[in-house]
């Protein structure tokens, strides 16, 4: 623990860092709290620099909480398509539309209703709280988490509930009171640009002085590994009928109410997006997708379907590796199917799909340039 000397210049040295090698985000130039959330959800298991553009596109279409709680999700989708982890964009309009309900459109400043907000945990809930108010909460994510157990030298898996708790508490002694939101970022920033999970670079540190983990020598061991959960291998087989213009078509996103049950036979592969039809297979996989196709079309023959093997896409999400085996389907006319979409193969961003879906359209074009003929 420091003390209040030590404290003072510790808070000194970090901020005057920050003052002068921050980063200029698009995010850095506003203290409106919609502007900040919004970063904070989009930053949420993306790279900065893939967030900047979705960032400025969506902000351009919806520049407050109101035209976001009022536009279709369709839209709000397609602006988030790419970014991946859908759920951020449905959960960030739900919210918008809780604030305009409850607080007629203001964003709230306080823990609890924030808190109440569906996608804002407690990280979220103290970036806009600090950042966009002012207010006294230190942030606390992984990021900052392991800038503190090498500030401290703290050995043990972080996310174990007691440990978590100790760094909230260091977090929260460290946090500057003056300029709590600015502060927040600082420690961000180390995180982002020098605490970094891999080879820290302790001779540019602004705090390295106070470090305990670089003083052992064992800042780049922490924080410890916490112990993962076993991956799980998936297959899944998709399939991307084609028509003589090139036209492919989509399956919806599924409901709230059955995306559990879509879930058991297309994990991840569906993201609640605009979708190929896909099976969970083992075996055979034109065999199963051909059954699984006969049950989606109602009986319709599929006898004369030709299932053209388009390669192979891997794709992880968390503790699934998944292999998707999509199959090209060259058909006169594309089969009916209620709710289902039409659009171009080559363009099938025109809905909001995932980025694994603009995988496989990829692999099915790719497939139909290097048939046979095509050569
Ligand atoms: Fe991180 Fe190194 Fe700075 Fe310690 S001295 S906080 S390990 S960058």
């Amino acid at each position: 623990m420091l003390n209040g000397r030590e404290l003072a210049t510790f808070r000194e040295q970090l901020l005057a860092w920050f003052r002068q090698f921050r980063r200029d985000l698009p995010w850095r130039r506003t203290q409106d709290p919609y502007r900040i959330w919004l970063s904070e959800i989009m930053l949420q298991q993306t790279r900065v620099a893939a967030v900047i553009p979705y960032y400025e596109r969506f902000l351009e279409r919806f520049p407050d909480i109101r035209t976001l709680a009022a536009a279709p999700q369709e839209e709000v989708l397609r602006l988030w398509s790419g970014l991946g982890y859908y759920g951020r964009a449905r959960n960030l309009q739900k919210a918008a539309k809780q604030i305009v309900a409850k607080h007629g459109g203001a964003f709230p400043a306080n823990p609890e209703d924030l808190l109440a907000l569906p996608g804002v945990g407690s990280y979220t809930a103290a970036a806009i709280l600090s950042i966009a108010f002012g207010k006294k909460h230190a942030v606390l994510d992984g990021n900052v988490a392991r800038v503190l157990a090498r500030l401290g030298a703290i050995r043990g898996d972080l996310r174990e509930p007691q440990r978590w708790q100790a760094v909230q508490t260091t977090a929260d002694a460290l946090l500057d009171p003056k300029t709590p939101g600015e502060w927040n970022q600082a420690v961000m920033e180390l995180g982002a640009t020098l605490c970094t999970p891999k080879s820290p670079q302790c001779l540019l540190c602004p705090v390295a002085q106070f470090c305990e983990g670089r003083k052992l020598g064992i800042a780049d061991i922490l924080p410890e590994k916490r112990n993962k959960r076993a991956t799980v291998q998936v297959t899944l087989a998709a399939a991307v009928f084609v028509d003589n213009e090139g036209w492919t078509f989509l399956l919806p996103p599924p409901q709230d109410t059955d995306v559990d049950a879509l879930a058991d036979y297309a994990p991840s592969l569906v993201s609640r997006m605009w979708h190929f039809p896909a099976a969970s297979v083992t075996g055979d996989p034109a065999e199963k997708l051909r059954a699984f196709l006969r049950k989606l079309l109602r009986g319709v023959s599929t006898g004369n379907w030709h299932f053209l093997p388009a390669g192979r896409v891997r794709h992880a999400v968390t503790y699934r590796r998944i292999t998707i085996v999509p199959f090209r389907i060259q058909v006169r006319k594309l089969p009916r199917i209620a709710g289902a979409q039409r659009v171009p193969l080559h363009d099938i961003s025109l809905l909001p799909v995932s980025n694994l879906t603009r995988k496989i359209a990829r692999a099915a074009l790719a497939s139909a340039d290097s048939a046979p003929g095509k050569r």
